[in-house]
């Protein structure tokens, strides 16, 4: 099996964002902000949504589930207040359900979280907790940066998160480190501000003794760690000269890099010098990067290419890498929720 454990609904029906926008309009005079049910969007229109796009690409590229989230740069934790975030959120995650449940073979939710600037982590709690417990969702994505790009809350290993931290702990499930989009003119979305966040976060997690306080605590670092396995050397050099444990120790228990890489070399790099049980495959599709490399006549997002051929990997590390880690680190793929459960038994 194949697990993509980095996608987004970027395709999701006009009317998500028509409603988005009424609801930023009615930002101050929350009397004209649509309510939750007022968004209508039909199975047929979902389905029609993802058959030419995510589905027709798993097909294609022979992937078989992918881990499913809500668009990652629409997340804009800086518009608005928190409960315009809390609306805004249940909104998406709720399209990510009914995603999941049209096409439970091939879709796994994680959730976005009703952050919002210098509000505190564990508001975000209830929402967890509701798509873990209620809708089956086994992850979610957690936004180092909710001001978008000027870096005003405190670093992911301060006690600020801890909270939330203490309920991922609790239901058993990692984190992916990811910001949304970007407000600063000076840091484009994906190209920048992405690629900011991964370094920034691993270098937070470097310095800092956040997985002795949280053993189990795992956070996905996506589009391959950022710039550090091509800096692996400047991070193992500068944890050295503060004293730092070796990172087999200080973190490799806790942190993983997708593939999102768009090119064979990165790949290449990021498998020689990450360990290969830290490494899970993903690609990001439909989103970062639409089209085709010239060079290769395919798309630069259809990872598994880049990966397949590898031949200085064994066949049981290819298949860490495509399965078994993934589900190391979301120990709740495959598994039912409580309610679930709880269902069948009542039916007998
Ligand atoms: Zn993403």
């Amino acid at each position: 099996m194949i697990i993509d454990c980095h996608g987004h609904y970027t395709t999701a029906p006009a009317q998500l964002e028509a409603w988005r926008k009424q609801q930023i309009a009615a930002i101050g005079n929350p009397g004209k902000a649509p309510s939750r049910e007022s968004l209508t969007i039909s199975d047929d229109e979902i389905r029609a949504s993802l058959e030419g796009a995510q589905l027709k690409m798993q097909r294609e590229r022979g992937t078989d589930v992918t881990i499913f989230s809500p668009r990652a740069s629409a997340m804009a934790h800086h518009i608005g207040d928190e409960s315009t975030s809390v609306e805004w959120t249940r909104v998406c995650n709720d399209l990510i359900r009914r995603v999941c449940k049209l096409y439970p073979d091939n879709f796994i939710g994680v959730c976005q979280l009703p952050q919002s600037p210098g509000v505190r982590p564990e508001n975000c709690i209830p929402e967890l907790e509701r798509c873990v417990n209620e809708l089956g969702f086994i992850g979610c994505n957690l936004n180092p940066d909710p001001s978008g790009g000027h870096w005003k809350e405190p670093p992911l290993t301060d006690r600020w998160w801890y909270p939330f931290y203490e309920k991922m702990v609790e239901l058993d499930v990692p984190a992916m480190v990811h910001v949304s989009s970007s407000c600063n003119p000076c840091f484009h979305a994906t190209g920048a501000h992405y690629l900011n966040a991964d370094t920034t976060a691993f270098m937070q997690f470097m310095t800092s003794d956040l997985f002795k306080d949280f053993p189990t605590l795992r956070f996905i670092i996506p589009h391959g760690g950022g710039a550090v396995p091509y800096h692996w050397g400047r991070y193992r050099g500068i944890a050295q000269d503060m004293k730092r444990p070796p990172f087999s120790e200080l973190l490799l228990k806790n942190v993983y890099f997708d593939t999102c890489v768009y090119h064979r070399p990165g790949i290449e790099l990021l498998l020689k010098v990450v360990p290969v049980d830290n490494i899970l495959f993903a690609s990001e599709m439909v989103g970062a990067v639409k089209g085709i490399d010239p060079d290769t006549g395919h798309h630069y997002d259809d990872t598994r290419r880049y990966v397949e051929p590898i031949d200085w990997i064994s066949a049981g590390d290819r298949q860490k890498i495509f399965e078994g880690n993934t589900r190391r680190v979301f120990p709740r793929f495959g598994k039912r929720t409580p309610r679930e459960v709880n269902a069948s038994a009542r039916s007998g």
